[in-house]
């Protein structure tokens, strides 16, 4: 490790180069996806990669595949020197920071398409994002040449679809999930959290709390439908405009709840103005 972490690499050859040496002196090497504006939850990533590897890499590319046309590419949070100051604070060996013509270039036509789990929960009104989520993580998987992968829990199904689609295409990393980093109040961090006026900043920990009363109350013994009508019912009143989704279901393969038989999760998606917030706790 130099004192000049991280190393930024903006094309994937640079990128090889450097992990080709490390790979030739036998180092394990992690990576971590992100689309930057960094905070504590990327950290915590990047921090249980740098414990079990022996080489990091922080991937920061807002990829626009999976963002549909309605959505928030243009404005999502972006912040270069910020993110690589962070970086270098937890001597992350590498930056790689490629733009859209060296993840794309001309003549790509190539995506990669995880059925089932992807369609439904995130999949059914976000019909784009999983595909180009699978697509770019497949591309930075075999650019990398990582043996593990650092995923957030707080993106539950996004790690379950990395997952699937590492094993399906025999892409030999292993993809480890990482627990939620939260706000002292609960609130899970995300990057889109600085779109949340005051009113709903105060408003959002009601997200966390109503899931994990939904997972209580389905350990407890009532029934998912009893418990998702509750949850409904309490987010209405904590001020949430639209619930898109409040589900319990298997944790592995995303199937009916078979509680406890198999472990099973609470998944929530709602907005509050224009700010679509996800979340989710384990039962
Ligand atoms: P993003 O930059 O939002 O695409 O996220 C990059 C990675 O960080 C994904 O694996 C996310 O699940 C993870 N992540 C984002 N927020 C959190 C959080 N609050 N706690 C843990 N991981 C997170």
């Amino acid at each position: 490790m130099t004192n000049e972490s991280p190393i930024v690499a903006r094309s994937v050859a640079a990128m090889r180069k450097e992990v080709e040496e490390w790979r030739r002196a036998g180092d394990v090497v992690g990576v971590v996806p992100t689309m930057g504006a960094l905070h504590n939850g990327h950290l915590a990533l990047l921090q249980a990669a740098k414990s079990e590897c022996d080489r990091v890499i922080a991937t920061i590319f807002v990829n626009p595949a999976q963002f549909a046309a309605n959505e928030d590419l243009d404005a999502y949070p972006r912040g270069e020197a910020a993110d690589l100051a962070k970086l270098q604070e937890l001597q992350t060996d590498m930056a790689f920071m490629p733009d859209a013509g060296e993840m794309y270039p001309d003549g790509f036509v190539t995506k990669v398409r995880v059925e089932g789990i992807t369609e439904i929960l995130c999949g059914l009104v976000r019909p784009v994002h999983f595909g180009g989520v699978a697509t770019v993580v497949s591309k930075l998987f075999n650019q990398s040449q990582a043996d593990r992968a650092y995923f957030g829990e707080k993106d539950y199904q996004q790690f379950l679809v990395v997952r699937r689609m590492a094993r399906d295409l025999d892409i030999p990393i292993d993809v480890v999930p990482v627990p939620t980093v939260r706000e002292a109040d609960g609130l899970a961090m995300s990057s889109r959290n600085v779109y949340l006026s005051i009113e709903q900043r105060a408003a959002a920990p009601a997200l966390y709390r109503v899931i994990r009363d939904v997972a209580a109350r389905v350990t407890n013994g009532t029934s998912a439908e009893a418990a998702v009508a509750w949850g409904l019912e309490e987010l209405a009143t904590c001020g949430f405009d639209s619930i898109e989704y409040l589900e319990v279901l298997e944790a592995e393969m995303l199937g009916p709840i078979d509680f406890p038989n198999k472990p099973g999760r609470v998944f929530v998606a709602a907005h509050l103005g224009s700010t679509r917030l996800i979340d989710n706790v384990a039962v």
